[in-house]
């Protein structure tokens, strides 16, 4: 269902990573007005404590949902390279330390590959829906690809310079925004999560319509 013709509903989504906010509004633009959860600055993070990208995206979606009447959603993501043993995975954005940087992170990788051949990776992303604390569903998206040897392109975030993907032969940071999001982790995820809301709406009506005939 496309929403041209009236209000689009609105979705929270809880993050302060500016990147993948773009990422988010732009996938679903057709559908939905994406809006970061409001005082998302303000509120502490919780701690990351899970090993898996499924319980670390549902203990944030659950966190954050206490600080809004609606539903949230939350991503968790990461890469994942083969050789490294799936590492850096779920500690993707702290790799390098703590207060690492993208550059920082990257530069890491790239040390730990250092003349190995085998470069398969992945993108992994699992989007988490919870209300009022409770966990209502989550998706998982992935998109597989090689580690380059250094940087390529500027668009994206993260480790999307290093990722090339084959269909397009190209880096992630060498392609444009809607391009990554037709075939991104990220957007396999937010595709499968507009699938389960559509579904749900669907059946309110239908339940609605037949107790009002
Ligand atoms: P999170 O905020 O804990 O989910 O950390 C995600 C980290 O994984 C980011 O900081 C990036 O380093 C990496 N990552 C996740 N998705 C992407 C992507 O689409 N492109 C590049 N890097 C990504």
């Amino acid at each position: 269902m496309v929403y041209h013709d009236r209000v689009k509903p609105v979705l929270y989504c809880a993050t302060t990573n500016a990147a993948k906010v773009r990422e988010f509004q732009a996938a679903l633009a057709d559908y939905y007005e994406v809006r970061q959860l409001p005082g998302m600055g303000q509120i502490a993070p919780p701690e990351e404590t899970g090993e898996t990208f499924e319980e670390n995206a549902a203990l944030k979606a659950m966190y954050y949902s206490g600080f809004c009447e609606d539903r949230v959603f939350a991503d968790d993501s990461g890469l994942e390279v083969d050789a490294l043993g799936g590492a850096p995975g779920v500690h993707s954005a702290r790799f390098a330390g703590e207060d690492a940087t993208d550059a920082d992170n990257n530069r890491l990788v790239l040390e730990r590959m250092d003349g190995v051949s085998a470069r398969s990776a992945r993108f992994v992303c699992v989007i988490a829906v919870a209300v009022a604390g409770s966990l209502m569903a989550t998706f998982r998206g992935t998109v597989e690809g090689r580690l380059l040897t250094g940087p390529k392109g500027d668009h994206g975030f993260g480790y999307d310079p290093l990722f090339y993907y084959p269909p397009f032969g190209c880096s992630f940071g060498e392609a444009e925004l809607h391009r990554k999001g037709e075939v991104s982790h990220r957007g396999e995820a937010l595709r499968s999560m507009r699938a389960f809301f559509e579904t749900a709406h669907a059946s309110d009506s239908s339940r609605s319509s037949s107790s009002n005939p």
